[in-house]
């Protein structure tokens, strides 16, 4: 019988428990990007962490940073060997502005963008891959040795789980040739698409670019949109299919109070809690409770699932909201690949 699996960074699971649908562990800093780019690098204190959130009941986390801009599945992967919480990496793309001025994702074709992208889903992500996946003849003659894997890690490959991709604030201002690309590999595998959103904008132009590109609604997950608490617009996307991500829980500058929080009760009795999915999209270091701030991992089990149940949420709702929905939607066929 088939189940269907989620691809970790330690191989397929059936599922990742209360997961974390949109989060960043590790942000390396990247030559010539800009200094105002996301930067989280202290594993350690994420490690602990995660060691927390593990211990307090937690499964999963989705990491939505794409290669290119600050991924390293080899820390993503140790991250998970070290803690026992899953871990989904991403293939795709992030917002321009976090790469370098040079990066050559922009410049390519939408073919050549979709090859990238199928070819980590394949083959691995790059910085996880064999140093040569062809191996040529060296000027040594046959028999040299292949280069080492990168330090400590063993050298296997991590696969990604889901395709990540950054609109801007309208579809037009968008790269055209990436967003082609991208809808067209989640089309032909299956995959899931976490898409940014800037604060929920230009989400009505991007449900139909998926549906004609052949991307279903529920295979989409819309992040950010909670930044755009209009509750109508909310209503429409979660009947046509797609799964809202809300992260503003510990943000201030977004008022949750008047936010996120009214927002989330007014869907949740309008009957859309399978369409909605909780995280905390923590690429600021000053959210992580281990790293001097918070609330952190700990506050989905200290501050978000006890709101849930006051609010009266009943269990197989919470279930949903913190992990189920998003695993559902991360989940491939057994014989896709
Ligand atoms: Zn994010």
């Amino acid at each position: 019988m088939s189940t269907g699996h989620i691809v970790t960074v330690l191989g397929p699971v059936v599922t990742l428990g209360i997961a974390d649908a949109h989060n960043h562990l590790y942000i390396g800093r990247v030559p010539g990007a800009p200094d105002d780019a996301p930067a989280l690098t202290d594993s350690e204190g994420v490690a602990r962490e995660l060691i927390r959130f593990r211990a307090m009941g937690g499964g999963g986390i989705v990491d939505c940073q794409p290669g290119g801009c600050g991924r390293d599945g080899r820390v993503l992967r140790a991250l998970s060997e070290q803690t026992g919480v899953a871990i989904v990496a991403a293939t795709g793309f992030h917002r321009r502005r976090y790469y370098p001025p040079d990066a050559p994702l922009f410049a390519l074709s939408a073919e050549a963008a979709a090859s990238y992208f199928l070819g980590e889903i394949r083959g691995g992500l790059e910085e996880t891959r064999g140093k040569d996946p062809s191996p040529q003849p060296s000027p040594g003659g046959r028999g040299s040795k292949t280069e080492p894997s990168p330090p400590g890690r063993g050298g296997e490959n991590v696969y990604p789980g889901v395709i990540k991709m950054a609109a801007e604030a309208t579809l037009a201002e968008s790269p055209a040739a990436l967003f082609a690309a991208a809808a067209a590999v989640a089309a032909e595998t299956g995959y899931a698409i976490e898409v940014h959103t800037e604060r929920g904008a230009a989400v009505e132009a991007l449900l139909p670019f998926f549906v004609d590109r052949g991307v279903a609604p529920e295979r989409l997950v819309f992040c950010h949109v909670d930044k755009r608490p209009d509750v109508g617009l909310h209503r429409e996307l979660a009947a046509a299919g797609v799964l809202l991500e809300y992260d503003t829980f510990y943000r201030p500058q977004y008022d949750p109070e008047r936010g996120v929080w009214p927002l989330l009760a007014q869907m949740l009795a309008a009957g859309w809690g399978q369409r909605i999915a909780l995280a905390t999209d923590m690429a600021d270091p000053a959210l992580w409770a281990e790293l001097g701030g918070g609330p952190g991992l700990p506050g989905i089990f200290t501050v978000i699932k006890p709101r849930l149940e006051q609010m009266g949420a009943d269990a197989a709702t919470v279930a949903g909201l913190l992990g189920g929905n998003i695993c559902a939607r991360l989940r491939l066929e057994d014989n896709d690949e």
